[in-house]
This record gives structure tokens, C-alpha cells and sequence, in this order.
């Protein structure tokens, strides 16, 4: 029997097959998976879908994700908010928590510059972060794009900005191969590309 003769069935196993990674197999044996769940154990998962997506926002400050008004990172005193390292998305912020060894706070573009993808500089938290650095409080912007062509391009753009401003714009020193990912990088990669940053 075939899902598609159960409509309910059909339009699971295709809702599951638009989460990214998730291919028709994987989308019909998670559809399986549900319907063999109890009422409360759906309920559980339904919810924690609903209020993530309810509640989660990005911070005012830094644009990261968060479920108050700032971020734990923004909020935390004792963290440098002189030095801002400047990622893609969140998951960036994930690795370099990762690494323990960054102690700065972070600005997250949601993106890079990717003229192919139609994304230009005003669909990225770029503003955000300018007037961050025009408040004067800030004296160092790590750029931790990935080492893509897309995030080279980006790092280079904002250093463009940044620099008449009279902050110092650094970038990290890659040990992860060009075209590397960031938030798979191992941690003591990530360390010692934060460590022999130069500037820019
Ligand atoms: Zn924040």
C-alpha cells in the first residue's frame, strides 16, 4: 500500500521532505515514526515546533537567536564586548562557543553577499553591525566568514566599510581547507585560526 492513497499520509511524508537534508526515504520513515506515537508524545513534539517558532527571535544587539530581548552572550558582563566576531548564521556561533577560547561578543549577518542567490548587502544584518561600531565602543571585528568565495567577498566588503570608522578588522587564519565550513571545523582548528587572525 502506498502512502499516497492516504491523503493525511501523503501530505506528511511531504511536509517532512522540505526539511533540509531529508530525502523521500528518510521523509517516509519519519512519517511512519509519527503516526506510531502516542497522543501526548505528539503533542510534546507539535508544541516544541510551535513555541520555538513562537519564541525564538533575534537578539537586539548582537542578531543572534534568543528567546528574550538580548542574548545570554550580549547580557553576559564579563564577556569583551570590544572585540566582535562577525559570522554567517548562528550555527557559527555554536562552533566557536565551542572552542572555549573566545571571550568577544558576536554579530550574526544571517548570510553572506551572493549575487547568483540574488542576496545583496542590505538582506544581511549589515546595518546592525555598523551602528554597533559607530557607537565607539567597539575595537576589534574578527570577520569569521566562511573561507567561500561568497564569504572572502563578504569579509572584504564590510572591511570596506568598517575601516574609515577607525576599528581594526582582522580575519581569521583558515587552517580548514577553502571552501570549509566554519561550523564544521574541529575546535582546536577553530583556535588556532582565531588566534593567528591577522588584520585585514
Ligand atoms: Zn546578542
Amino acid at each position: 500500500m502506498s502512502e499516497f492513497h492516504i491523503a493525511p499520509l501523503a501530505r506528511l511524508v511531504e511536509q517532512f521532505q522540505r526539511l533540509p537534508g531529508i530525502g523521500y526515504k528518510s521523509a517516509q520513515r519519519l512519517a511512519y515514526y509519527v503516526l506510531g506515537l502516542s497522543d501526548g508524545e505528539v503533542k510534546q513534539l507539535t508544541d516544541a515546533i510551535l513555541e520555538a517558532h513562537d519564541k525564538i527571535h533575534t537578539c537586539k544587539i548582537c542578531c543572534n537567536l534568543t528567546d528574550q530581548e538580548l542574548c545570554s552572550i550580549c547580557r553576559n558582563e564579563s564577556r569583551d564586548h570590544a572585540t566582535i566576531c562577525v559570522v554567517e548564521n548562528p550555527r557559527d556561533v555554536v562552533a566557536m562557543e565551542r572552542t572555549r577560547d573566545y571571550n568577544g561578543a558576536y554579530h550574526v549577518l544571517h548570510g553572506v553577499i551572493s549575487p547568483l542567490n540574488g542576496v545583496g548587502p542590505e538582506q544581511l544584518r549589515i546595518k546592525e553591525l555598523l551602528d554597533r561600531v559607530k557607537s565607539g565602543t567597539v575595537k576589534e571585528v574578527i570577520m569569521a566568514t566562511n573561507p567561500t568565495v561568497e564569504g572572502e567577498a563578504t569579509a572584504m566588503y564590510l572591511s570596506r566599510l568598517l575601516k574609515p570608522i577607525g576599528v581594526k578588522v582582522t580575519r581569521l587564519a583558515y587552517g580548514i581547507p577553502v571552501g570549509g565550513d566554519l561550523e564544521y571545523a574541529d575546535e582546536v582548528t577553530l583556535s588556532r585560526a582565531l588566534e593567528g587572525r591577522s588584520e585585514l
